[in-house]
């Protein structure tokens, strides 16, 4: 298994491997850039087939984390762990007491915040032999009610800034009274999103292979249910992706009838030159790193020490920093993600 000439490998500045014997531990924690500050990232724990895929994962997803913090202006580097095993039966609180004593001994290069296969209660086990875990602390959160680190409400509400601004820039208007919007996926950011959106005026349509989910959208925020296939072609103005990535594809653009995408999915385009594709067709593409950054937002200042107000006016950057991305995109003819890539770029190389 190669590291330096790994495919996903780019100027990586660490990566560490762990392996405890008696916890059955193995784990990989990758520092991409701390040009910014430490690098904070998600402590995924996944059953890879291979160590290949787990290094793969790792070293793609700290690159990430270094975009999305520097694009968000967060004093933050980039950095992911992997933990190899089946979170259902691998997992145990001796495994992550051992790897809360692997995050310390990195002495605050990178903390870890919960991903997929882990959760906040798991944070909070390793967080008794480190310090370097985020998103634990029991808190105001930015709607004012109790919070135990969940970031969503974060993501929902930077979600929302960031497609007003895309509204303004396609549509040219303040308001969102009457706009049609689709969303994908009404989970823990898509419902939040929703009862945004709602609030302000919009008509919404829903859809999620959660039939409770939708149910709850359609009797409270008075939505239109969606078969999941009809969503994404939908005849609307807005269409909100919040379920899954790679769904802005070469089946999905031709297809899509909105005329903004604006939404929480990690990792839309299914690849690069979607983004171009998505430009060609004048649909104006929100880049999902600069729009979902609210939770990141929202971990930083858990860590720092916040007021709500401080961090919802950071939040509320998003819409400065993608107006800035819209307009470079209208004067390069370049496409927003890779205007995105460049502006995060620009805010932490050289420093
Ligand atoms: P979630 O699991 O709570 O919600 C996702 C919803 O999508 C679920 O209700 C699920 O049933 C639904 N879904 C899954 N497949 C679907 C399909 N094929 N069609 C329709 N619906 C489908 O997750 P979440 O926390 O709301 O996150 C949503 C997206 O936003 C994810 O891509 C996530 O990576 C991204 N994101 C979340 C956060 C956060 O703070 N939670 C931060 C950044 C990015």
């Amino acid at each position: 298994m190669s590291v330096f000439s790994h495919p996903e490998f780019d100027l990586h500045e660490q990566v560490n491997f762990f392996h405890d014997e008696a916890t059955g531990l193995k784990a990989i924690v990758a520092i991409h850039n701390s040009n910014r500050g430490p690098a904070l990232g998600g402590c995924r724990m996944w059953n890879y087939a291979n160590d290949e895929e787990a290094l793969t994962d790792a070293l793609r997803l700290s690159k990430g984390m270094t975009y999305k913090s520097a694009l968000a202006n967060l004093d933050l580097g980039g950095g992911k762990s992997v933990i190899i095993g089946n979170p259902r039966q691998h997992k145990t609180e001796a495994l992550l007491a051992m790897m809360g004593r692997c995050l310390e001994s990195l002495s605050g290069r990178y903390i870890a915040a919960e991903d997929s296969g882990t959760s906040v209660a798991d944070l909070k086990i390793m967080g008794r032999h480190t310090q370097y875990v985020a998103g634990i602390t029991e808190r105001a959160g930015i709607d004012g009610k109790a919070s135990n680190g969940d970031p969503s409400p974060a993501t929902a509400y930077g979600t929302f800034i960031g497609l007003k601004a895309a509204v303004k820039q396609r549509l040219g208007r303040d308001d969102l009274q009457g706009l049609s919007v689709a969303i994908q996926g009404v989970g823990n950011v898509g419902y939040r999103l929703a009862e945004h959106l709602h609030l302000a005026g919009a008509v919404l349509y829903v859809t999620d292979i959660h039939q409770e989910q939708v149910d709850k959208a359609v009797q409270l925020l008075g939505a239109t249910a969606v078969s999941a296939e009809d969503i994404l072609a939908l005849d609307v103005d807005v269409l909100a992706p919040c379920a899954l990535g790679a769904i802005l594809n070469d089946v999905s653009i031709p297809t899509i009838q909105a005329s903004v995408i604006a939404g929480a999915s990690n990792n839309q385009l299914a690849a690069s030159r979607h983004d171009m594709m998505l430009k060609e067709r004048g649909i104006l593409y929100a880049p999902d790193f600069a729009i979902n950054a609210g939770g990141i937002i929202d971990i930083f200042y858990d860590r720092v020490g916040h007021t709500p107000e401080k961090v919802l006016r950071h939040i509320e950057t998003i819409g400065e920093t993608l107006a800035e991305i819209f307009r470079r995109s209208d004067t390069t003819g370049l496409p927003t993600g890779m205007i995105a890539n460049t502006l995060a770029e620009e805010r932490f190389m050289g420093r």
